[in-house]
């Protein structure tokens, strides 16, 4: 069965988008194919594979599709862009899956578009591949997320910092590309019915039961904001640190998109950035729940006039909403966090018991500490250990958490053993882009099963790896 493609989007809002086809990759080749998602999709998965090197590039267009750029603008490290848009990606359409489910089917790296600037439109192997991996990896490991259905080299070479590289397209799948900068472009043209379509395009999709209804807007934004908190919670919780929170990369759905320099945590530290482009720290692990909020009052700020239909009483309500967010997503973080630590109920002490295990970690591997925490809850101290250089203040912290009645069991569900490794990401990448697929897809393997045990993929970097600094991969 082929892939049975809607395009809502450009029928709904046809001045949001820009209708143009994507570059045709002059020898495109399958580097990944993912067979699950292809199924999710409604298709024969054998049967996609043998169209996907051409459908998936830009080389051949499935039918049905109707490639456009969309338009968004976005804050950049705070700065507003007021025009930034789809430089480099096609929506191909919505895919409508056999039980009616629709998802932005999303050519990245595929030729310039009218939102190119000075880019190329194009993207190297490794960083296609990256957003692959880690997708996927955050797929299993249970946080709401694009995914990518396959990555296609495209067989021509592109230039990166004086470098000749591998070009390739990624395929993502995705509830919808609608951002907070997508609403951000209209609001700053001044154009409020615009504004007005796109939430109301936004609620069909993304909170049906609310279309039509009176107060749809605030509740609408409301929904977004409950779907970002428990998002940002879980990347926390997972050590994620994104990298690049601009208000352009941040989905209404609450789905994590545009995997760039995003890498996880591995000893524990706050402060911890790794995008090279990131001096300032503004999106460190710490900062996230702070631009979370921060995020939302742009999002706020372009939808207020739909809260009321006087401007002050939407400028109040959007304020009061605000005012709360902090206090939404402390309450994610700590169910997140009593999930971590196998605990059940509430207990009002659990706010200090998460802040005092923090305190005791600092340098101690985040992913291990938690997956051994899950040993520890049954008595054995013996891996957990040998993580920390100085087990003075867990000695302290271990009792008062065993007198809660940790479950080992639900910790084992909530605490991954396998995560992607920056140095096992760095090695599989520069192998593809040499051309080499094994250390790729054993680690896909390792990552799509993240509370298996797998020592070989459990490691922290060696202390020779060093520092490590992502890039965009623009
Ligand atoms: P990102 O940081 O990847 O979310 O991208 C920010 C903006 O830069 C978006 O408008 C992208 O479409 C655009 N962009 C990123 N890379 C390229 C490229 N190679 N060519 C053209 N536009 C790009
Ligand atoms: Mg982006």
């Amino acid at each position: 069965m082929a892939l049975q493609f809607d395009n809502s989007y450009l029928r709904d809002l046809p001045w949001a988008a820009l209708r143009l086809a994507p570059d045709a990759a002059p020898a495109p080749r399958l580097l990944a194919f993912n067979d699950d998602l292809a199924a999710r999709l409604g298709a024969d998965p054998d049967d996609l594979r043998e169209t996907a090197a051409a459908w998936l590039s830009g080389a051949a267009l499935p039918p049905g599709a109707d490639p456009a750029a969309l338009a968004y603008a976005g804050h950049q490290f705070g700065g507003f862009s007021p025009s930034l848009g789809d430089g480099r990606a096609h929506l191909l359409g919505e895919v409508i899956a056999p039980d009616g489910a629709r998802f932005d089917l999303q050519l990245k790296g595929s030729g310039r578009t009218p939102f190119s600037r000075g880019g190329d439109g194009k993207a190297a192997v490794g960083p296609m591949l990256r957003e692959y991996l880690i997708s996927e990896a955050m797929a299993a490991l249970g946080a709401p997320t694009t995914r990518s259905l396959a990555v296609v080299a495209t067989g021509e070479d592109i230039l990166r910092d004086g470098r000749r590289l591998p070009g390739a397209v990624v395929a993502r799948i995705a509830a919808s590309h609608i951002r907070v900068g997508s609403f951000q472009f209209f609001a700053a043209r001044g154009e409020a019915e615009r504004v007005r379509a796109l939430a109301d395009h936004a609620i069909a999709r993304h909170d049906p039961d609310l279309s039509g209804t009176e107060g749809r807007y605030l509740a609408f934004f409301d929904r977004v904001v409950a779907r970002q908190a428990r998002l940002i919670a879980e990347w926390m919780g997972l050590g994620f640190i994104h990298g690049v929170m601009n208000t352009d990369n941040m989905a209404v759905s609450g789905e994590t998109i545009d995997y760039g320099p995003c890498a996880f945590m591995e000893g524990y530290a706050p402060g911890t950035v790794f995008s090279s482009i990131d001096r300032q720290g503004r999106y460190a692990w710490q900062n996230q729940p702070l631009i979370l909020g921060w995020n939302l009052a742009r999002l706020a700020e372009a939808i207020y006039p739909l809260f009321d239909a006087n401007p002050e009483t939407g400028v109040a309500i959007a304020n009061d909403r605000l005012d709360r967010i902090a206090g939404q997503y402390q309450a994610e973080w700590l169910a997140v966090m009593r999930a971590k630590l196998g605990l059940s109920g509430q207990d009002a002490g659990d706010q200090a018991l998460v802040d005092d295990l923090l305190a005791a970690m600092p340098g101690a591997d985040w992913t291990l500490t938690f997956h051994r925490l899950a040993e520890a809850a049954t008595g054995d101290l013996s891996r957990l250990r040998p993580l920390f250089d100085d087990f003075t203040a867990m000695d302290a912290w271990l009792p008062r958490w065993q007198a809660r009645g940790p479950d080992a069991t639900r910790m084992r569900r909530a605490n991954p053993a396998v995560i992607p490794r920056n140095h096992r990401v760095e090695e599989a990448l520069d192998a593809a882009t040499a051309g080499d697929l094994a250390q790729f897809t054993a680690l896909l393997a390792a990552v799509r099963a993240p509370f298996t045990p797998d020592e070989a993929y459990m490691l922290p970097a060696p202390a020779g790896f060093g520092r490590y600094v992502t890039f965009c991969g623009t």
